[in-house]
């Protein structure tokens, strides 16, 4: 993940049945942008390290409006002396602290994670629990992290929507929704089942390298013939 988050009204249901019609052309369309990614890139993965249910929880709970390589660097040397809710405990705040203070947040960060593992501890016999109402309900992971992490780990089809995959849905004209709720609705409903698990992957991708906020490659993306934005960008 790793990117700013966009700002979200109070949400309703999102993982309900598709609402949003396409033409025939328009679904066309649709599906032939999510063939090019799969062809591109069969198998997307988070760029966030992680060894474990846990660690993953770990890792995307500490990339809210940080960089996966900043994450990255931090878990690397973390996860080697703390890849469970016991021995993170056992580290403590200020140990954890020592660990990830190059990343934003830091603070609230480690007193989420440290208040989490107690939890899992407690409740869950040190486990991750892999559903959504009790990945929602700890501190600190929120509907988007939960959607990162069962999608992730093959539970649940989520697309999760980051200020990338916004952005790539709004030039694409996957959807026209002013906020992430609204997109991720609109990017369940029209994306072709076989495509949902890897569709967050492929459009955060997308925006991160190709379909960047400033300046997108146009001229290098492969979706560009598909794309309706496409000439706002070229002459600029
Ligand atoms: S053509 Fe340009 S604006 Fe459209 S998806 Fe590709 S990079 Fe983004």
């Amino acid at each position: 993940m790793g990117t700013a988050p966009v700002k979200s009204p109070p949400r309703g249901r999102i993982g309900s049945p598709p609402q949003r019609r396409l033409s025939p052309l328009e679904r066309a369309r649709v599906a032939e942008i999510f063939r090019r990614f799969a062809e591109a890139t069969a198998d997307p993965r988070t760029e966030l390290r992680y060894e474990s249910p846990y660690t993953l929880i770990v890792a995307v709970a500490l990339s809210a409006q940080a960089t996966d390589v900043s994450v990255n660097k931090a878990t690397e040397r973390l996860f080697r002396v703390a890849d469970t809710p016991a021995r993170m405990v056992a580290l403590g705040e200020a140990g954890l602290i020592d660990f990830i203070k190059s990343i934003g947040l830091y603070r609230t960060k480690a007193k989420n994670v440290i208040a989490l593992s107690n939890i899992l501890l407690d409740r869950y016999g040190g486990e991750a629990p892999l559903e959504r109402a009790a990945l929602e309900s700890l501190p600190g992971v929120g509907r988007k992290t939960a959607s990162v992490v069962l999608n992730e780990l093959g539970i649940e089809p989520a697309i999760a929507v980051d200020t990338h995959v916004f952005r790539v849905s709004h030039r694409l004209k996957l959807s026209k929704a002013p906020t992430p709720d609204g997109v991720e609705r609109d990017l369940m409903a029209i994306t072709p089942a076989p495509y949902r698990t890897r569709a967050h992957h492929w459009l955060i991708l997308h925006g991160r390298y190709t379909c960047v906020a400033r300046r997108p490659k146009c001229a290098a993306c492969l979706i560009a013939d598909l794309c309706p934005s496409r000439e706002l960008f070229l002459g600029a």
